[in-house]
């Protein structure tokens, strides 16, 4: 409690999953909130249940203008920024190179890239008003890895991850630092978006990703916003002050390796198809000296 006290922030995304998560984790740790997202109800009952601690900005990330006024809207109202939260995000198709267009790529670029490096520029001078700041954006493991994500999803949040570092040699001077986390699976509205899943399927989704998302990775245990919350505090609080310019995986363990290293039963099949190649070898063997 009262890691934030005092402390302005400034989060994307923040009506749903990990964003919403964070906001919550925020309030309780004492920080003023100013979120920016494009789902206004959400927001609007956001800012009605913290009354005086959140407040809500219609804010397109893909929109230059928009992330600008966001900014400036946390300086105005609370007098600066401390804490700026790139999070807002999306799956963003297609899934293969093949069905890839310009356009495609672009939006995604826009949306998970573009974004947090503009979310910086218009940060700075709120956060250099307050004497520094810390920055935290939201990479993924898809970032660190192939088969994690679309395509042009899992090459945005590599470049995110580069930003971060690019961006805290370019600020360290300034007093701010720069992070980024890198969530494994959490259950997220993010894998059932309104405009493409009905909500009748998005509940059949949700309630099969609930059941094996424990068996996902080493950890035995579903991922969850708050998981992420807690790893994006430790970034925001002074316990960071002497880390910027790295990223976190914050996935259970996903990123440890490839299935069989940590899964009990992959590990006794794998053991299973090798003692099953040195018997047939063996027996190849005693055919071999047989026959001469
Ligand atoms: P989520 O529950 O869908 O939350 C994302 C939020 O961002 C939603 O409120 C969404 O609004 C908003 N948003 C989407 N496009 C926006 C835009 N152009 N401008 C402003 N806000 C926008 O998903 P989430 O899982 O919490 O995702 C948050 C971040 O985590 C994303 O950057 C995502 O890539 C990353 N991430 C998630 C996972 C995971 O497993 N969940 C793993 C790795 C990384 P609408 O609901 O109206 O679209």
């Amino acid at each position: 409690m009262d890691r934030l006290k005092g402390k302005i922030a400034v989060i994307t995304g923040g009506c749903s999953g990990i964003g919403l998560g964070t906001v919550e984790r925020f309030v309780a740790e004492g920080a003023r909130v100013l979120v920016g997202d494009i789902s206004d109800a959400a927001g609007a009952e956001l800012a009605a249940r913290f009354e005086g601690q959140v407040a809500y900005r219609r804010c397109d990330v893909t929109d230059e203008s928009q992330i600008k006024a966001l900014m400036d809207e946390a300086g105005s109202r609370f007098g600066g920024i401390d804490i700026l939260f790139n999070n807002a995000g999306a799956g963003g198709a297609p899934n293969r190179f093949e069905d890839m267009t310009g356009e495609a790529w672009d939006s995604v670029q826009a949306l998970l890239v573009r974004s947090v490096a503009l979310g910086i520029t218009y940060a700075i001078p709120h956060m250099k008003a307050r004497g520094g700041g810390s920055v935290i954006n939201t990479a993924s493991i898809a970032g660190t890895q192939a088969g994690y994500g679309p395509v042009a999803y899992s090459t945005a949040k590599a470049a995110v991850i580069h930003l971060t570092r690019v961006a805290a040699a370019d600020l360290a001077r300034d007093g701010i630092r720069v992070n980024a986390i890198c969530p494994g699976l959490i259950l997220t509205n993010i894998f059932t978006p309104a405009e493409t899943v009905s909500p009748g399927l998005a509940t059949l989704i949700k309630q099969t990703m609930a059941q094996s998302a424990p068996n996902t990775q080493p950890i035995e245990k579903a991922g969850v916003p708050a998981d992420i919350a807690a790893a994006v505090l430790f970034f925001a609080s002074e316990e960071s002050a002497f880390v910027t310019g790295t990223h976190l995986l914050v996935d259970g363990g996903l990123g440890v390796g490839p299935r069989n290293s940590w899964d009990p039963e992959m590990r006794a099949e794998r053991q299973r198809v090798m003692e099953e190649r040195r018997a047939a070898f063996a027996a190849a063997q005693v055919e071999d000296v047989q026959a001469g």
